[in-house]
């Protein structure tokens, strides 16, 4: 159900597992093997985490920008960091220039897993903008 936030954390750099259609306690167990803080808006959830002793992140907000900023308020650097594929999470390398929709582009990664090719375009500048509104919310060094 977080799937969203999932893929901007990964934007700024955070290794996040994407649990698929696992229930509750393959939640709980596999965020325990893999070492994971688990993120949910699930209260149940949480409380079962709680017992089982995985550390646990319970976000309120149903809007993708508050949920950013209870993000940004436990410490989560809100800056563009690109070492994750936002698909699938795989470690991303820096790319050899690429070409598309006919520009050439010099920041480039590639995703070692996947193969997803990522370019700093004007997408990227959306995403900057965000990040940085969220930064002067919660003041920021
Ligand atoms: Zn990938």
């Amino acid at each position: 159900m977080l799937m969203r936030l999932g893929r901007w954390l990964r934007l700024v750099g955070t290794d996040v597992a994407n649990p698929g259609v696992a229930d509750d306690p393959e939640l709980v167990i596999r965020a325990r093997q893999e070492n994971r803080i688990l993120i949910t808006r699930d209260k149940r959830l949480a409380e079962v985490c709680r017992t089982a002793g995985v550390e646990c992140i319970l976000i309120q907000s149903t809007r993708l920008l508050g949920q950013l900023n209870e993000m940004a308020e436990l410490g989560a650097k809100m800056e563009l960091n690109p070492q994750r594929c936002t698909v699938c999470n795989g470690p991303l390398r820096g790319a050899v220039k690429c070409a598309s929709d006919q520009f050439l582009h010099e920041r480039t990664w590639e995703c070692l897993v996947c193969g997803k090719l990522y370019w700093a375009g004007s997408h990227w500048k959306r995403i900057e903008d965000t990040l940085k509104q969220i930064r002067s919310e919660k003041d920021y060094p």
